[in-house]
C-alpha cells in the first residue's frame, strides 16, 4: 500500500490520469506483478531461479493513448521506471520489474479493435489485444491474422511486436515485423509518432522496425496497422518420416530452395517427434524424425504444391501419413505445446537461426552437449524462410538445486557453441532480462548504436531499464 509521502502524492497524480480503478498498489497484485508468482519466465521458476523481480509501486492500466502520454510524462518528470507489459509470457523476464519504486503498465485494457479495412487489408488494434479478439471479427469478414505462437491467447500484440515474435506460420507470412505496416508508439518523454501504413518509403529508415524486438525500451506501443489476408480456400498439410535427422532436413531445404511457399515446414528430431508431435496426434509411432509440411491458398494451386513437395519428401525417404494426420496437426495446434506435467523434472529452451549451410552442424553441436550433459529433450527446425532456418533446442533439468545448477551450466556452454558456429543468440523469444549479459558478443559495436538511440529517446532512462543490456 502506498506509505511515504512521495508514494501518496504519486499515487492521487495517478489516480488523477488513470482513475481509482485503473490503478493498484495493492499488495497481493504486487507480488504477483513481481513475477514471484509466476506470472512472467514459468520454466526458470519451476527450477527455482526466482531472479531479480521486485514487487513494484504501482500497476496500472491505460486505456487511451492520452493517458499513456499523461503517464509517461509523470514517470519522467519524477524519474520514475515504467515497465510495459503485454501477457507476460515473454519467458525471459522482459516484463519483469527490477525496483521497488517502478510502475508496471499493464497494457491488456488496451483492446480495441479501431478498424478493418477489407479494401487496403489491414486491420488497426490498440496494443493490448490478443489474438483470439480479432479472430471473430476477422473470419465474418472473410479474414484472419496469420500470426500464431503458441502464446497467442494470452500474448499481446504489442508484446508480440516488442519480442519481434515468430508465429508457426511464418514460412509464408513472415514474423510479427512483416506484418506490421503503422505504428503509434508514446516516447518516453510523452511526445508520440506516427508512422505511415505504407508498404516501403525511401524516407530515411522505417521507424516501426525501431520498436520491433526493442522489449519496450524506446517507447510505449499503443496502436499498430497490421496486415490481414483472405480466409484460404484449401489447406493440405501432410507429415513425413525419415529415418534420420539429415535425410528430414534435405527433403525440407529442398523444398524450400524450389519454392514451394509452405505455409508450415518443421522438421523435428526423435526427441521432437516423441514428446510433442506423436502425442498431439495420438500417434506414438512417430518417434523417428519428423518433417511437418502444409499449404494453403487456392485449392488448384495447393493441391500442385502438395503433390510437388510430396515427390520430394518421398525422394528422400520420407513415408507418408496421409492428408489426415495433416489436418490433425492444424486442428491440435494449440494443444501441440501441452506436455504430460512433471513434478521432477521441467524445461527451458535455447532457440537460434542461421543461414542454411549452418543449420545441421548447430544441430549436431547442441545435440552433443545436451546428449553429454544428459539434457536433451526436443529439438526441432521450426521454421524454413528464403534466408535461412531457426533452431528450437529444449533441454530438461531436474527440479531441485541440481537442477538450477545444471540449467547455468547449459547455458554457459550453449551460447558460446551457437554463437561459434554463426547462430544468434536468440530468435524465437526475448532477451528480457536474463539473456541481457550475452548481448555484448552478439551485437558488438550494434549495442553501442542501441545505447546512443536509447540516450537520445530516453534520457532519464525511465523505461524497462535493465533489459536488453541498455
Ligand atoms: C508456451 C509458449 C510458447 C511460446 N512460443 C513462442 C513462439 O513460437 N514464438 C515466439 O516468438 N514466442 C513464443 N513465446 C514467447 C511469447 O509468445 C512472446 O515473447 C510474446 O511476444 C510475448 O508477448 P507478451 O504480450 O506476453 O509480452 P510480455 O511478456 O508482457 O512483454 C515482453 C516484452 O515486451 C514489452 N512490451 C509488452 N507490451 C508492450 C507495449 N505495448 N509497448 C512496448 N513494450 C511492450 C515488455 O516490456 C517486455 O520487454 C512462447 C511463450 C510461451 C509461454
Amino acid at each position: 500500500m502506498a506509505g511515504t509521502p512521495i508514494e501518496e502524492r504519486l499515487y492521487d497524480q495517478l489516480i488523477g490520469i488513470l482513475g481509482k480503478t485503473n490503478v493498484s498498489d495493492n499488495d497481493l497484485e504486487r507480488f504477483v506483478y513481481s513475477g514471484s508468482a509466476g506470472v512472467s519466465m514459468p520454466p526458470r521458476r519451476v527450477i527455482g531461479e526466482y531472479g531479480p523481480g521486485s514487487p513494484p509501486a504501482f500497476i496500472v492500466w491505460p486505456e487511451t493513448t492520452r493517458q499513456v502520454v499523461e503517464l509517461v510524462r509523470l514517470a519522467n518528470k519524477e524519474k520514475i521506471p515504467l515497465v510495459p507489459m503485454g501477457g507476460s509470457v515473454g519467458l525471459r523476464g522482459g516484463s519483469l520489474p527490477l525496483s521497488s519504486n517502478a510502475i508496471v503498465v499493464d497494457i491488456k485494457k488496451m483492446h480495441k479493435i479501431l478498424d478493418i479495412h477489407p479494401d487496403a487489408m489491414t486491420i488497426t488494434v490498440q496494443a493490448g489485444i490478443v489474438r483470439p479478439e480479432m479472430d471473430e471479427v476477422l473470419a465474418a469478414k472473410g479474414f484472419w491474422f496469420p500470426h500464431d505462437p503458441p502464446s497467442h491467447p494470452v500474448s499481446a500484440i504489442g508484446g508480440f511486436i516488442s519480442t519481434a515474435a515468430a508465429g508457426w506460420w511464418l514460412p509464408k507470412y513472415g514474423y510479427m515485423g512483416d506484418l506490421l505496416l503503422a505504428l503509434e508508439v508514446v516516447l518516453p518523454t510523452g511526445q508520440v509518432l506516427r508512422t505511415k501504413p505504407v508498404m516501403k518509403h525511401s524516407v530515411g529508415p522505417n521507424l516501426n522496425w525501431l520498436f520491433v524486438g526493442a522489449a519496450g525500451t524506446l517507447g510505449i506501443i499503443t496502436e499498430a496497422t497490421l496486415k490481414i489476408y483472405p480466409l484460404p480456400e484449401a489447406r493440405y498439410t501432410r507429415v513425413y518420416t525419415f529415418d534420420s535427422f539429415h535425410k528430414a532436413y534435405r527433403a525440407a531445404y529442398e523444398i524450400n530452395k524450389r519454392d514451394l511457399n509452405p505455409y508450415v515446414m518443421r522438421v523435428g528430431d526423435d526427441g521432437h517427434s516423441k514428446v510433442y508431435l506423436g502425442r498431439a496426434l495420438q500417434t506414438p509411432e512417430l518417434t523417428s524424425f519428423t518433417l511437418v509440411v502444409g499449404f494453403d491458398g487456392m485449392k488448384e494451386m495447393v493441391e500442385l504444391q502438395d503433390r510437388l513437395a510430396r515427390e520430394i519428401a518421398l525422394r528422400y525417404g520420407g513415408k507418408d501419413w496421409g492428408l489426415e494426420l495433416g489436418q490433425r496437426f492444424w486442428d491440435t495446434r494449440l494443444s501441440y505445446w501441452k506436455q504430460r506435467k512433471s513434478t521432477e523434472y521441467s524445461t527451458d529452451v535455447i532457440t537460434t537461426a542461421a543461414t542454411f549451410d549452418k543449420i545441421e552442424s548447430l544441430y549436431m553441436a547442441v545435440r552433443s552437449l545436451y546428449d553429454r550433459l544428459g539434457v536433451h529433450f526436443s529439438i526441432h527446425i521450426p521454421h524454413f524462410t528464403p534466408k535461412g532456418a531457426s533452431l528450437y533446442c529444449i533441454f530438461k533439468q531436474p527440479v531441485s538445486p541440481e537442477g538450477l545448477e545444471l540449467n547455468r551450466r547449459v547455458w554457459e556452454e550453449g551460447i558460446p557453441l551457437v554463437l561459434q558456429h554463426g547462430g544468434t543468440l536468440e530468435h524465437h523469444h526475448e532477451i528480457g532480462y536474463y539473456l541481457s549479459r550475452y548481448v555484448p558478443s552478439e551485437l558488438g559495436t550494434g549495442l553501442e548504436v542501441l545505447r546512443a538511440i536509447k540516450k537520445v529517446l530516453d534520457p532519464n532512462n525511465i523505461l524497462n531499464p535493465g533489459k536488453l543490456a541498455l
